[in-house]
């Protein structure tokens, strides 16, 4: 089983992912929070990546798409995951139903949630993250227990650096200019799913779980 969670930067795809997973027992598999962890460790591959994620531009697509094909190619993603951030472009696309098609699998259901720009800036510009285990808050919308620290782990919360506002409104637009395609391209396939993500976050969290194939909500990673 294949779940990809598409829609704007700050829509809630990682909020969301936490519930999906502690639903479905799938993997989840976050493009963003792979290449932080890569800049937190220095790597040659996290070193590149900062240059376009601090100008809130999108990371090349054949860099993406190894670093993708190579976590598909763990074990505990050999019978699903839940994409999420991934893919952003077309050409992403194309290439993960390939690296699919290789292994006679496909993209099972595309979950587009929906949230306008204006709701997207307050949600950025009040997250909040835990360095660690990459879990996000929302000052008001989805606070911590105890203020600037994580519920998990304690730590003390971070604001990313592209969660500035003009990073923000670079990454609205390669959003716009880049992403946007993507829908047209899963209605076609017929595997795209709308959710109005301007909600309350468990109201989307149930429809979101609603819109999932029974398979999927019974462990779709087995
Ligand atoms: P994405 O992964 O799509 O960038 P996040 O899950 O990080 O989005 O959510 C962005 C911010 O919006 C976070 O601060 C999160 O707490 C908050 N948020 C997520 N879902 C909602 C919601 N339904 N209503 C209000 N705020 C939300
Ligand atoms: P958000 O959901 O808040 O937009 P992510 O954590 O998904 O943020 O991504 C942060 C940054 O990582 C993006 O702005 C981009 O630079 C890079 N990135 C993540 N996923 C991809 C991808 N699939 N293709 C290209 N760049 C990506």
């Amino acid at each position: 089983m294949h779940v990809i969670l598409l829609g704007p930067p700050g829509a809630g795809k990682g909020t969301q992912a936490g519930q999906i997973v502690a639903a479905t027992g799938l993997v989840h598999v976050a493009t963003g929070d792979m290449f932080r962890e890569n800049v937190r460790g220095g790597t040659e591959l996290g070193l590149l990546a900062k240059q376009f994620m601090d100008r809130g531009e999108l990371v090349p697509d054949e860099v993406t798409i190894g670093m993708l094909r190579e976590r598909m190619d763990r074990p505990d993603a050999a019978a699903g995951a839940l994409l999420d951030g991934f893919p952003r472009t077309v050409q992403q696309a194309h290439a993960l139903d390939a690296a699919l098609a290789e292994r006679d699998q496909l993209v099972d259901i595309v979950l587009l949630i929906d949230v306008p720009a204006d709701a997207v800036r307050a949600r950025l510009g009040g997250r909040w993250t835990c360095p660690n285990d990459g879990a996000v808050y929302h000052q008001t919308n989805n606070p911590p227990q105890v203020a600037g620290h994580c519920d998990k782990d304690g730590a003390e919360l971070i604001q990313r650096d592209d969660d500035q506002p003009a990073a923000i409104d670079r990454r609205l637009i390669a959003y716009e200019e880049q992403t946007l395609p993507l829908i047209a391209f899963y209605d076609q396939a017929g595997t795209l799913v709308r959710i109005d993500g301007a909600r309350a976050l468990n109201d989307v969290t149930t429809d979101l779980l609603a819109a999932l194939p029974g398979p999927a909500l019974a462990g779709g990673n087995h």
